[in-house]
């Protein structure tokens, strides 16, 4: 490495087949192998990652990026995320989880066009890269016509990320869309060869109905050889009910998610820990909407391997800083408050900052079977990587906990540079994708669109909920002045 400071590099040289080096970063590899390396390099040739380590040497036509002062990481991975719902973003913000279903279960979710799919999906796609989450599960549950189902496709396709597209619609029987013809006739169509860019799951619940009507659904997807993904565990919705019949008919294995799992026994834990299945913990969805606590407090002690999710940007967005930090804010929490009940006080955080960082990076990976080709910055994975770093921020120094300075220190605008395949995705905090405009107007028209088929009261009232009057508790105190005798001073004006 010579002194000389070299010039930054432009966009345009980062030309296909070029060499990447980042020169001088922390890196948190997530790779048990290598660990964490202070002033470290990473070199990228084609789609991979070459070389991990310290005083790389650069490749004579290499490009190479200061990444001084920054944190180099595995993308990030979402997932459980329902794309086609940004075209609202955050519409529901107020909403509780029975509002939600009422909003898009029951009235509006049916008035969407796949056109509408199509703009929700681009926006949220193109939000994901842009905040370092370069692998994206679209639970894609507002799929009323395979015609739904292309629109999904090819906004997923036109992006320059890694999506899973979990194939799902409210609106009818999964175990008749999953069986019907047409479905099939949309898989040979957009699925005709698997890649590794664009997955394809089944999405769909289980009821609990003792018939045990998903059967078909469950057939469906051994038989396409798909894995499932299905919101469990959430409070009035699925219970244990759902999981014994997964058990019994013999469908829980290491291929299906379960999707927040908060409100279970320890017997369905036990099952899903047995089955080698993976939960998709949603923090910020399961405090705000009512699922149930957030779950890994509990799923830790069963060995439940973990990965977050964001949910859906009606209420939240596509931040995985956040979900980081407010997953291990509410299992802290929990142990504090179960502590307490106990008489006792937590005198060491079980759950770690590294932690959240493994269930945002490897944790997904290995829910989408992708653990070996993303995940960590391991030599010879896929180059999904970002680099954190914001020499104008003053939260970005001193960086001396490495995991605790992703969680609690930094955000989305201090991703610097996300590559998704080893092409360049985002660069000095921006994205190079010419798509946001086109994004910006067919959300601009859905949200038109929408808006009009409500009318203007529903669309109030949706943005609205009402909320019933609540009286305060009495208070016996009353604060006049200080008079030298005491700070509470009662005082009565009769
Ligand atoms: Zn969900």
């Amino acid at each position: 490495m010579t002194n000389e400071p070299s010039p930054v590099p432009r966009p345009g040289e980062f030309t296909p087949g070029r060499p990447i080096l980042f020169r001088g970063a922390t890196v948190l590899s997530m790779d048990p192998g290598i660990g964490v390396l202070e002033g470290g390099d990473v070199l990228v040739r084609g789609e991979r990652i070459e070389q991990v380590g310290h005083d790389l040497a650069a490749p004579a036509e290499a490009v190479v990026v200061d990444a001084g002062g920054g944190i180099l990481m595995p993308g990030m991975v979402d997932t459980h995320r329902h794309m086609w719902q940004t075209a609202l973003r955050g519409l529901g913000a107020d909403w509780t989880l029975s509002q939600y279903f009422v909003f898009y279960y029951l009235n509006w979710g049916k008035i969407f066009r796949p056109e509408d799919i199509h703009a929700g999906n681009l926006l949220a796609g193109l939000e994901a890269l842009d905040a370092g989450v370069t692998t994206t599960v679209d639970w894609s549950h507002g799929l009323r016509t395979p015609e739904h189902g292309d629109a999904a496709v090819e906004a997923l396709r036109s992006l320059p990320g890694r999506f899973v597209l979990a194939y799902g619609n409210i609106f009818g029987a999964p175990w008749e869309w999953a069986a019907a013809p047409e479905f099939r006739s949309f898989v040979d169509r957009n699925f005709a060869s698997r890649d590794e860019r664009l997955g394809l799951q089944l999405a769909f619940d289980v009821t609990g109905d003792e018939q045990f009507p998903e059967r078909g659904a469950f057939a469906a997807a051994r038989e396409l050889d798909l894995p499932v993904t299905t919101h469990a565990g959430v409070w009035g919705a699925t219970t244990d009910a759902s999981i014994r019949l997964m058990w019994d008919h013999g469908f829980m294995n290491p291929k299906v998610t379960y999707v927040h799992a908060t409100t279970l026994s320890e017997d369905s834990y036990q099952r899903i820990a047995a089955s080698g299945g993976h939960v998709s913990v949603s923090t910020e969805s399961e405090q705000s909407a009512g699922q149930g606590h957030p779950p890994t407090w509990r799923l830790r002690k069963h060995g439940i391997p973990v990965s977050l999710s964001m949910d859906s940007s009606v209420w939240w967005s596509a931040d995985l800083f956040s979900a980081m930090r407010a997953t291990l804010s509410a299992d802290r929490a929990r142990e504090h408050l179960e502590a307490h009940a106990a008489g006792e006080t937590v005198v060491h955080n079980k759950l770690r900052a590294r932690d959240v960082v493994e269930y945002a990076t490897m944790g997904g990976a290995r829910a989408l079977g992708l653990q070996d080709v993303i995940g960590s910055l391991t030599p010879g994975k896929k180059a999904d990587l970002v680099l954190i770093k914001n020499d104008r921020s003053p939260a970005m120094f001193p960086v001396l906990h490495p995991y605790g300075h992703v969680v609690f220190q930094a955000g989305r605008a201090d991703v610097h540079t996300v590559l998704v395949d080893g092409t360049l995705v985002k660069y000095r905090h921006e994205l190079l994708s010419p798509q946001l405009e086109r994004a910006r107007e067919a959300v601009g028209a859905t949200v038109s669109y929408a808006r009009g088929e409500l009318g203007e009261q529903a669309w109030r009232q949706a943005r609205e909920p009402e909320i019933p009057e609540t009286e305060l508790i009495p208070n016996p105190y009353t604060y006049s002045e200080y008079r030298g005798e005491g700070v509470a001073v009662r005082h009565t004006d009769a």
